[in-house]
């Protein structure tokens, strides 16, 4: 039998890679991880998951202080300025605490950190920098980045035309920033910089915000955001963007096509969504090719085409979501290893970390109806609005709503969409009611603390059967 350094070798350390590799140390196979950055933790936590909801917390602590929220509490404030500088340094402490947690954790289950850029020489050697290691298993785990806006120049160091990285980063609020792409960055960063004072323009292709989403939630969604102040250009495409003197004019025209207008702004972000990393890999010299979309493709283990070769988060099909990249981490260890890896991708929760929150897991009621063929009899829904519910009314949080869908012969939930202040929380009930296969029923006759927002999910669930209490 061949001899390897190690018995898996992992490309990437973002949250796909670095579980997959503490998951196979723990299975006692000897593990090495390649990552091209400074720091361990991959887009979530350098530039992504972790420092967007440092700031989306500032932001809403700020937002809350200076608009009248505290207000409504009576508690009086003085003049409340913002240090921006302060604040991004708390983004950062958090970023280097986690992503030192996980060279932590690397130690600890004896991991090697091999530091560079690793690609394939043939499927069970990789080339890092001058070193070349050998590898029973190799796991890509090399996730995704920005997708660009042909015409649209980014430059994170000018700050003018900024991705979701230099969006993190910005050392001044925009006077008007303009968002391109009406996804989840583009809300999420765009409530940032609105809660700190900018205006805010959000350009959408489609004619709907947060696509994905349940229908109902996309369009309470844009009259939230609208509500805020944010200012929604639905339907809308930038064609072309010219920087002068530090300033940036939109050309903007109908998604169907029509009249061009501009649009002038001090900051633009672009945001029309994530592609995978395989550029550079050297998947040529291995034969293994990538999809349409540029994604690797698996069998439900996470086997490639190539014998050895495994692939896992955002660089292969799926949602790009850092919690389904987790999952797949670990079931690919277990698979290396020999064991049975368990991802059911049919239930992987989502959420937009605004005010409120957005969140969903389980089908859409459009995507229900399509698999009922159509049949509006095959599905019964639920709603219950936040406005009812007494923990959102002591909080002064009217907006929102949960939405359970059933189906109408078995009562077994396909799918449930929430828009409440903490929704990112609530919806964790409905992916563990939905894998232990709950009907509406069952979630209607399970106790809810009181008063809880969850409480909402439990009248949604009784809705179902049209016998809401608080209704
Ligand atoms: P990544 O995290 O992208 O990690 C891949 C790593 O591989 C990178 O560190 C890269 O440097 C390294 N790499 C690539 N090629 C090579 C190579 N050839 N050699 C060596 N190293 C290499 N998801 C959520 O679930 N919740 C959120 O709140 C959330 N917020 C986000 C906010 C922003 C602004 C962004 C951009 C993304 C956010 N995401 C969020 C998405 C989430 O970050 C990704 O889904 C997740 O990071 C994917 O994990 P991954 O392990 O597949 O890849
Ligand atoms: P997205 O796919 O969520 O949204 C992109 C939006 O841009 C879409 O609405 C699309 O219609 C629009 N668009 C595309 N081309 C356009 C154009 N030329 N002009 C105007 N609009 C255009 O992508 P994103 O917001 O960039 O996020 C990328 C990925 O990162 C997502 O897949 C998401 O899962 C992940 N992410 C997740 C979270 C979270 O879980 N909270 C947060 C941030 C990012």
């Amino acid at each position: 039998m061949a001899d390897y350094d190690y018995d898996v070798l992992i490309i990437g350390s973002g949250p796909g890679g670095y579980v997959a590799a503490i998951r196979a140390a723990q299975l006692g196979l000897k593990t090495a991880c390649v990552e091209a950055r400074e720091t361990l933790g991959g887009t979530c936590l350098n530039v992504g998951c972790i420092p967007s909801k440092a700031l989306l917390h500032g932001s809403e602590k700020f937002d809350e202080a200076v608009n009248g929220t505290f207000a409504t509490y009576g508690i009086k404030t003085g003049p409340v300025t913002l240090d921006l500088a302060a604040m991004q340094a708390q983004k950062l402490d958090a970023v280097t605490q986690l992503t030192g947690g996980i060279a932590f954790l690397f130690k600890k289950n004896k991991v090697t950190w091999l530091k560079g850029h690793a690609s394939f020489v043939d499927a069970h050697t990789i080339s890092i920098e001058e070193q070349k290691v050998t590898a029973r298993n190799v796991v890509i785990a090399t996730g995704s980045s920005v997708t660009p806006l042909p015409g649209v120049p980014v430059d994170n160091e000018a700050g003018v035309i900024v991705d979701s990285t230099g969006a993190l980063a910005l050392t001044r609020v925009p006077k008007h920033l303009v968002v391109i792409g009406g996804g989840v960055i583009g809300l999420e960063l765009g409530s940032v910089w609105r809660r700190l004072g900018a205006k805010v323009t959000v350009v959408e292709f489609l004619d709907q915000l947060l696509p994905g989403m349940d229908g109902d939630v996309r369009k309470e969604a844009a009259k939230i955001f609208k509500k805020q102040g944010m200012e929604l250009r639905l339907s809308t495409k930038v064609t072309d963007v010219a920087v002068t003197d530090g300033m940036a004019t939109l050309t903007m025209e109908p998604a169907a096509g029509g009249t061009a207008e501009t649009l002038e702004a001090d900051c633009v972000l672009v945001s029309i969504g994530r592609r995978p990393n395989t550029d550079g890999l050297g998947l040529e010299k291995i034969g293994l090719e990538v999809n349409k979309r540029g994604q690797i493709e698996t069998g439900h283990d996470f086997r490639t085409a190539i014998d050895g070769v495994w692939a896992i988060g955002d660089v292969i099909p799926g949602p790009m979501l850092a919690h389904k990249a987790e999952d797949e981490g670990v079931a690919v260890a277990e698979f290396i290893a020999g064991h049975t890896g368990i991802v059911d991708h049919a239930v992987i929760p989502g959420v937009v970390y605004t005010f409120p929150e957005f969140a969903g897991v389980g089908l859409t009621e459009e995507a229900a109806l399509e698999a009922a063929g159509g049949d509006k009899a095959a599905i019964k829904v639920g709603k219950f609005p936040m406005l009812a519910n007494s923990r959102a009314k002591t909080n002064h949080e009217p907006d929102g709503f949960v939405k359970v869908i059933a189906d109408a012969k078995t009562d077994r939930v396909l799918g449930v969409w929430c828009i409440a202040s903490v929704a990112g929380s609530m919806i964790a009930e409905a992916a563990l009611a939905m894998e232990f296969g709950a009907t509406s029923e069952d979630i209607a006759y399970t106790s809810h603390a009181h008063p809880t927002h969850a409480e909402a999910l439990k009248e949604a669930a009784m809705a179902v059967m049209g016998k809401p209490i608080h209704m």
